[in-house]
């Protein structure tokens, strides 16, 4: 392959496809996919109408009444191919915005400053935006292509998944069995991972979700007299014990250190080799840690509870996100002991697989963290462990190789803003994003 040639002739656009994104990025964060009941069915006509205006067909599945997939294929331009797709893959569904706490009208965008405000610009349309502008650049310059490239848009990833990405990999997994995927996770900063320098965390595994719900029983009575069996007072000293302890990742490192290749480091490991000394924020906190959230409590007698009456039972809800490599028996036994009350029942509520390691020695990977140094020059690209889930994990345990980016430089704010009432994303960042996902898949494409 000529390198230098491809770069020529594939030249990008910069104001061109700066309108393109912006346009695009209104229109689709207009488009209330809010879940529940996260309806994909407008977003998906939408995506289709675009693709098919520009020659690309689209297949549509339903996995559920008003849960649209969408899914479109460029194949190969080079045969024999010479191996299995590349998947671009986005969840279309946002999580719901309280109008109320808004500035601005969570679904109609607004543009200030360069950045524009709107529930799912950041999770994740604008990403989408990007892979799709990229996916139709592929198509309009004919960028040579040795593998097919697959675009899929999906719903309910906000609310666990099981009618988008894991319902396709269940019933329809010929038409995507892909080498690669490409989905949120994560991205670049110049402040989230480390003061002052620029890093872009390529996620290549994720924490394990382990919620829990703790109860514990006890005998009512008057609130004029305590007793010894108050269950509020029970549940209250273990959880006392248990957040006490900081959080332990001595569990789980040589554990995570074992899923790869024994002489291997762990991916914290690698990140801190490349990155150095951590910022402290708890994004930073969260990738190193097994860490547990108390997201509720559910006590009392009556709605709205009487003050003067102790209840017999008392609950806590748990949000735990654990270090690849701990089970979830490992989990709760620590969970166990760190509560010190046998008496405290623990009752799991879900649990995600158990995550799986993807290896950043690839040529997508390489081409990834190329594209990104060659437009900013002196960042470290790192592999990284996000702590949220996403969809790839279920691809990783079919052995695909699943890369969670969003190639844009996002500032803390924005990277916090996820989910929240002031939720933006700069547009110049989303551009840029397109650009290097289009050089990304463009090398990987010529690789054969
Ligand atoms: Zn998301």
């Amino acid at each position: 392959m000529s390198f230098v040639s491809v770069v020529v002739n594939q030249q990008w656009t910069r104001a061109q496809s700066l309108d393109e994104v912006t346009r695009l990025l209104q229109q689709y964060v207009a488009i209330d996919t809010a879940n529940p009941p996260g309806d994909t069915t407008k977003a998906a006509d939408f995506l289709a109408s675009i693709l098919e205006r520009e020659g690309i067909p689209v297949t549509r599945y339903e996995s559920a009444p008003g849960k649209a997939i969408l899914y479109a294929r460029l194949k190969a331009t080079v045969t024999p191919a010479s191996g299995k797709a590349i998947l671009l893959l986005h969840h279309m569904d946002v999580v719901p915005a309280d109008r109320a706490q808004w500035k601005t009208d969570p679904f109609i965008p607004t543009i200030q400053g360069g950045d524009l405000w709107g529930r799912g610009s950041m999770d994740m349309k604008g990403q989408a935006v990007a892979q799709l502008v990229a996916f139709l650049m592929l198509k309009r310059q004919n960028v040579p292509r040795t593998r097919d490239v697959i675009l899929m848009a999906e719903p309910d990833e906000e609310v666990g998944g099981t009618l988008g990405a894991r319902w396709m990999i269940a019933n329809h997994y010929a038409e995507l069995d892909p080498e690669y995927v490409i989905d949120e996770g994560g991205f670049g900063s110049t402040d989230l991972f480390a003061p002052n320098k620029t890093v872009y965390g390529i996620s290549v595994a994720e924490k394990k979700i382990v919620w829990l719900k703790l109860r514990a029983e006890g005998v009512a009575g008057h609130g004029s007299q305590p007793t010894d069996t108050n269950p509020n007072d029970r549940l209250v000293r273990a959880l006392a014990r248990l957040l006490a302890e900081p959080g332990s990742r001595n569990l789980t490192e040589p554990v995570a250190r074992s899923l790869q290749a024994s002489d291997q480091p762990s991916v914290i490991d690698i990140m801190k080799a490349r990155v150095g000394a951590f910022a402290q924020n708890k994004f930073t906190n969260a990738i190193q840690k097994s860490t547990i959230s108390v997201t509720w409590f559910r006590s009392g007698v009556g709605d709205p509870p009487k003050i003067n009456v102790i209840p017999s039972i008392a609950e806590a809800g748990l949000d735990c996100r654990v270090l690849p490599g701990t089970t979830k028996d490992q989990w709760i036994a620590e969970i166990a002991r760190r509560l010190g009350d046998p008496a405290i029942k623990i009752e799991l509520i879900n649990e995600s697989d158990d995550p799986v390691v993807t290896s950043q020695d690839s040529p997508l990977y390489n081409n990834i963290a190329a594209a990104i140094t060659r437009a900013h020059p002196g960042a470290i690209v790192t592999p990284m462990l996000i702590p949220y889930g996403t969809d790839s994990n279920a691809f990783r345990a079919r052995g695909v190789k699943s890369y969670g980016i969003f190639p844009a430089l996002l500032p803390a704010d924005v990277v916090s803003s996820m989910h929240s009432d002031g939720e933006h994303i700069s547009l110049a960042s989303v551009r840029e994003g397109a650009q290097l996902f289009f050089e990304a898949l463009r090398d990987t494409l010529a690789v054969r």
